[in-house]
């Protein structure tokens, strides 16, 4: 048949993401899926009845654009307090669709045509094409392969005239590394000296292990000044199907961001912003939501005996990577693993720019203690 109007690509090297590809395979095999970023388990009944309530109640014509003051103030408050920064609800808050809509407006509204965006691979998958499509250059950098640090060395020595933007992502995924104080520090030196931008992915802040603080971009004043940082309550409240998520950024750099937000998506699901609101006016401690993924961290590494699996221990986040010994490459064995063994996991290679594959996979422990070992003993007995 002849194809009229058929479009130019954007993205022409773009395929199916890794995480609907291997969710995908793994409900077609039966397998467990550890692969996809997700808790099998609820979130939070009260949670769940307050967004009932507030549908209920009438709450549900559009929300005003940037979120509902009462969310944006929740929130202005809680970050204030949690990192000592000053954040002013009207000004530096907005409630996106999940933290993938505050990356894409984050991006969409501070790059101009030609502008160079530091990335570190092994990067989640959205920033590189949310760069390209908006006219930027992704410049991206390899952590280094033993510890994913960042070298800033190697940073300084890539920033020209045209760089105007460093994405950074702690805790990290997929590999669990966490960004440490000397890292932000250094980090403040160089976006000032540069004038740059950071664009801070900050959506596993609340999942960090062995009594680490976590760095964010909102401790540092200076920092603070010149980054956008994102997060995300689909992982804070295991809720990832509803989301909402928001970008804490200067007032600055807030009017670029909502300008694109509210040709985006324009507003966010009102009857969920009001639950939020409510359950955070509740209280909300981020330390046992560390506590609880530390345990199921513990409980998949102490469990897992095969030496043909080396775990790389995951200081946040709640993803564990494996190093493996064998021929295959990484997609061969992930692929491999779940068709036969059933279980469902994420190659790492994919997460780089020249698919460098140095053997590792990535497995999601968030979640219960039951999937958790019936996935520890599928990888003790595999051979
Ligand atoms: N950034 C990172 C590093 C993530 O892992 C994810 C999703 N798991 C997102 C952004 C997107 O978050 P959301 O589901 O809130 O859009
Ligand atoms: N962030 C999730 C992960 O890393 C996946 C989100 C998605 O499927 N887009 O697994």
């Amino acid at each position: 048949m002849t194809v009229y109007g058929e479009p130019i690509s954007k993205l022409p090297n773009v395929g199916t993401s890794i995480f609907t590809t291997m969710s995908q395979l793994s409900s077609d095999h039966g397998a467990l899926n550890l692969s996809q970023g997700f808790p099998d388990f609820d979130a939070d009944k009260r949670l769940v009845d307050l967004v009932n309530h507030h549908m209920k109640s009438g709450r549900n014509q559009y929300a005003p654009s940037n979120g509902i003051p009462k969310l944006r103030k929740e929130i202005a408050d809680l970050f204030s307090d949690y990192y000592g920064a000053q954040i002013n609800w009207e000004n530096n808050v907005t409630i996106t669709v999940g933290a993938t809509e505050a990356i894409y407006a984050s991006l969409a509204g501070l790059i101009s045509p030609g502008d160079e965006v530091i990335i570190f691979d092994p990067s989640y998958d959205s920033y590189d094409p949310v760069v390209r499509l908006n006219g930027g250059i992704p410049v991206r950098l390899k952590l280094r392969p033993a510890d994913f640090s960042v070298d800033w060395d190697q940073v300084e020595s890539r920033i020209g005239a045209n760089t105007r933007i460093i994405l950074i992502n702690s805790p990290h995924n997929p590999t669990g590394a966490i960004l440490e104080k000397t890292d932000l520090e250094r980090l403040q030196e160089i976006a000032i000296k540069n004038d740059l931008i950071v664009v801070s992915d900050e959506v596993y802040h609340h999942i960090i292990f062995d009594g680490q603080r976590h760095e964010s971009v909102l401790r540092y004043p200076e920092l603070a000044m010149r980054s956008v940082a994102i997060f995300s309550f689909g992982k804070i409240f295991h809720a990832t199907g509803w989301k909402v998520g928001f970008a804490i950024a200067s007032e600055t750099l807030t009017r670029e961001i909502q300008k694109i937000h509210q040709f985006l998506t324009f507003s966010v699901h009102t009857p969920t912003q009001f639950a939020l609101a409510d359950y955070m006016e509740e209280g909300l401690q981020f330390e046992s939501i560390s506590k609880l993924f530390e345990k199921k961290r513990d409980l998949f590494v102490d469990q897992l005996d095969n030496p043909r699996f080396i775990p790389v221990r995951s200081r946040g986040t709640y993803f564990q990577l494996l190093k493996y010994q064998d021929a295959l490459n990484d997609m061969a064995l992930a692929t491999k693993m779940t068709k036969e063994a059933r279980l469902a996991s994420i190659p790492i290679s994919v997460f780089y720019e020249d698919g460098f594959d140095d053997h590792v996979l990535r497995f999601c422990f968030a979640k219960e203690d039951e999937t958790i070992m019936k996935a520890v003993n599928i990888l003790n007995a595999y051979s």
